[in-house]
């Protein structure tokens, strides 16, 4: 029966007869839109280069689910954009490119320099409502960082090469090793050498494998962890030959060669009977749970533990008790890694407030809302000055809270963080590091030159704002550098 209005004639309001696309009572010419089986008809022009093809093929549902929402939500978190407010740069024209290619408008040359300007931090997927809503029916995530290292992909793959991912590659390759120290030689005599004097085994059935920023530039780092886990009782061993892990070979598109160094490090697992891996950056951690089981499969059958889960374990069951009041007032940056990709938050601040005598200040800032340091995903090989701005944006958000430390938890992200931390005079310490020390710990080896500069100011006093509005020594308004705390 038609329903009437209050003059008697069929009603016209649209909440009585809301249209719902498919039915049957529909009006035709509103069917019409909604009659085609297929939501994006393939595009019939033909793409003569088969790489494109096929990265198009694989990538084009998630690019047509981002194309065709165009709500561009993941600028509020991206910190590329945030930064440069460059639309070339967001995950919105990362998909729109792919379109533009199976439309064939666009090559890999094209648009293979924009594909640099991301820290594969994951802030977008997690921001991206294609993920929020259908996510929680589908499992359907938006795989921006996926379709970012296969960009890349192509574009070597094309003989499109970025100079500094290049170079920075071939010199990993000569090395079987980053590069970290620029022009200082790196290699298997010398990527044990932070484990000089701890006794500590190589092979066994549990690897701790230390990735080359810690090995060679921060050695403080692995120093503590192994001392720690030594007073906690447990049994581990080094590598054999330990190679680079290969993550940021993929994230920079180098994918044959990321693919070498796993191939040789899981030789060396096998060969030292190994079945568990101990990791302590989160950047080897990605690596190891998501690049490593793609080479290899099911034949990747080694258990993958990230130290910071461990120690918080330990800390819960009694095996650790931080007793040495450590005076500091601090934040926790979230390396992404962890916390947007992996979903680790919880833990690295169990062990935080397990200390005694720190007084922390979080950032009530997880998940896609939590700072980036910028160091992640290459972009310091390419754009340096992008990576020091949006870590300068970082510390710049710790230096509105009463601290005077910020704590990370990726040796990766130390660097560019201390750095920035100059200007706003906040120290930046590793969590691993800090948990030793309040076991009374003296871990030993370096910070890396940029850590120790840092390391080295006076603190004392008040923290954090109070200490920088008072303009007492150890600031940043050029005041003198002091002696070591003597706190790590
Ligand atoms: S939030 Fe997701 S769908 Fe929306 S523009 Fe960003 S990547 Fe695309």
């Amino acid at each position: 029966m038609t329903d009437l209005d209050r003059d008697g004639a069929p009603s016209t309001d649209p909440l009585r007869e809301p249209f719902t696309p498919g039915m049957r009572s529909n009006p035709p010419e509103l069917t019409e839109l909604t009659r085609s089986d297929e939501i994006v008809p393939q595009v019939l022009i033909p793409l003569e280069d088969v790489k494109t093809r096929e990265f198009v093929q694989e990538w084009r549902n998630a690019a047509y689910n981002c194309y065709s929402s165009g709500h561009k939500f993941c600028r509020e978190v991206c910190p590329v954009v945030i930064e440069t407010r460059n639309e070339s740069y967001s995950p919105t024209a990362f998909h729109a490119n792919v379109v533009g290619m199976e439309r064939g408008e666009l090559t890999v040359e094209d648009v293979a320099a924009d594909y640099v300007n991301c820290t594969q931090c994951g802030a977008c997927e997690l921001r991206c409502p294609n993920t929020l809503f259908t996510g929680d029916f589908y499992r359907f995530r938006t795989r921006t960082v996926d379709v970012v290292k296969a960009a890349r992909a192509l574009a070597v793959d094309s003989g499109v090469h970025q100079e500094g991912y290049r170079s920075w590659n071939a010199r990993t390759a000569e090395r079987s090793h980053e590069p970290v120290l620029g022009e200082t030689p790196v290699g298997q005599d010398t990527v044990r050498d932070w484990a000089d004097g701890l006794d500590i085994p190589i092979g066994g059935e549990t690897i701790l494998f230390v990735d080359c920023e810690a090995a060679f530039y921060r050695t403080s780092v692995p120093r503590a962890v192994a001392q720690v886990l030594q007073k906690a009782g447990y049994e581990f061993g080094l590598m054999g030959e330990q190679w680079c892990c290969g993550g940021p070979a993929a994230e920079m598109g180098y994918v044959d060669q990321a693919r070498a160094f796993a191939e040789h490090n899981m030789a060396s697992w096998r060969a030292t009977g190994t079945k568990r891996i101990l990791v302590l950056d989160p950047h080897d951690y990605i690596a190891f749970t998501e690049d490593y089981p793609k080479y290899f499969g099911a034949d990747f059958d080694l258990e993958v533990v990230l130290i910071v889960e461990l120690f918080a374990e330990m800390i819960r069951d009694g095996r650790l008790v931080p007793d040495v009041p450590v005076d500091r007032a601090i934040t926790y940056h979230d390396p992404c890694r962890l916390n947007k990709r992996k979903g680790i938050w919880k833990e690295p601040r169990e062990v935080l407030r397990a200390i005694p005598g720190l007084r922390f200040e979080d950032v009530d800032r997880v998940t896609q809302w939590s700072y980036c340091s910028g160091a992640g995903g290459g972009l310091a090989v390419e754009k340096p000055e992008l990576t020091a701005a949006i870590s300068a944006r970082r510390l710049s958000h710790a230096g509105a809270l009463d601290v005077d430390t910020l704590v990370s938890a990726c040796p990766w992200s130390e660097r560019p963080l201390t750095e920035a931390g100059d200007d706003v005079d906040i120290d930046v310490l590793d969590i691993h590091e800090l948990l030793a020390t309040s076991l009374g710990i003296d871990g030993g080896g370096s910070r890396g030159e940029t850590g120790d500069r840092r390391f080295a100011q006076v603190r004392s006093g008040p923290p954090g704002r109070a200490r920088r509005a008072s303009g007492e020594p150890g600031t940043a308004d050029g005041s003198e550098p002091g002696t070591a705390d003597g706190d790590g």
